[in-house]
């Protein structure tokens, strides 16, 4: 018997309603469409290929994106006035910085510029450390789409055996830390892992997010196995995940396509990030009015008590 197919793209859809809501009551509210705020470095590469495409699933949902366009050539303190604006700026909601980065700039420096409560990709070490320690904050979208998918379909997490290749800081750690925190006991496997086929037989959920075309093959993989595809390879084939899926769909329980499975979902996860984001600035704006005046609206104004 074939494996489920975990429909990536079903799973956005559904997420696409439910922001669509969102942003049209937040507009309601506010009067104006959250924001996005895209820093991007090139017009042609890939930096701009990813920023245009946040950006027309930003629109599709009602998110404004804002792409800022620094010269290739910035300064680090030019960098540092650029993204602090945005930070300041109450009418933009998120910051993402779109990779690859011009070669003089430091990733992790610049992700840091960004306040980590408008980090909607989950980008900032002291998100990366909140994720650590298994605290509420915003995520790496891919990270959370992971998590969404498994959620959307039901998989069970608590107390399975999870196996996750790769350790970035962007995929294979805040994995690994979403499904402990879901009670998961979680192997991560790398470059250096002894014998990798031996741990992700082991595996009831399989995350990889490699970055290697066919690296999991149907002979290292379990039956009752629910595999999630981070993988996005361009190869002569076409685009490919890191796992054989020609081979691995047939004797698995589960298993998500590339393309069409974790990224359709990791855009939606962005914007929920940021419609997250949007909604809690503006609950958290309280016009001095509110602060001072008496519950009761019937009552007039009186100074505020003594604090
Ligand atoms: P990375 O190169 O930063 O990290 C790859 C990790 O995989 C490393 O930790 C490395 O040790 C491990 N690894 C590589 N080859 C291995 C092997 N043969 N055996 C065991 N471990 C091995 O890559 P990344 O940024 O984490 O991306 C991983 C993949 O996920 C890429 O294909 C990338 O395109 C894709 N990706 C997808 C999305 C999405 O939205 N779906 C987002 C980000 C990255």
């Amino acid at each position: 018997m074939s494996a489920r197919i975990l429909d990536g793209r079903a799973v956005a859809s559904r997420l696409w309603r439910d922001l669509s809501d969102r942003v049209a009551d937040l507009r309601e509210r506010s009067g104006a469409a959250p924001r996005l705020a895209i820093v991007r470095f090139d017009d042609r590469g890939p930096s701009a290929v990813y920023a245009g495409s946040v950006a027309r699933a930003a629109r599709s949902v009602g998110v404004e994106p804002h792409e800022v366009t620094p010269p290739s050539g910035v300064s680090l303190t030019d960098l540092a006035g650029r993204i602090g604006a945005l930070n300041r700026d109450p009418s933009v909601a998120g910051i993402v910085i779109a990779q690859p980065l011009p070669a003089h700039l430091d990733p992790s420096t610049v992700v840091a510029l960004i306040d980590p409560a408008k980090d909607v990709d989950g980008a900032t070490p002291l998100n990366a450390g909140r994720i650590a320690r298994g605290e509420r904050t915003f995520v790496p979208a891919t990270a959370l789409a992971v998590m969404a998918i498994l959620r959307n379909y039901e998989v069970q997490i608590a107390g399975r055996r999870a196996v996750v290749v790769g350790r970035s800081a962007v995929v294979g750690r805040p994995v690994a830390a979403l499904l402990v925190a879901a009670d998961a006991t979680v192997v991560i496997c790398h470059r250096r892992t002894r014998n990798l086929a031996r741990e992700v037989r082991r595996a009831e959920i399989l995350v990889v997010a490699a970055g290697s075309p066919g690296l999991v093959r149907a002979e290292m993989v379990n039956r009752s196995a629910v595999v999630i595809d981070c993988g996005i390879n361009t190869t002569p084939d076409g685009i490919v995940g890191d796992v054989d899926f020609g081979s691995v769909r047939p004797v698995v329980a589960a298993i998500t396509p590339v393309p069409g499975g974790v990224g359709p979902v990791t855009t939606m996860m962005l914007l929920e990030q940021t419609v997250d984001a949007a909604e809690r600035q503006a609950a958290e704006f309280e016009p001095a009015l509110d602060r001072y005046a008496l519950p009761a609206a019937s009552e007039s104004i009186r100074p505020p008590a003594a604090r």
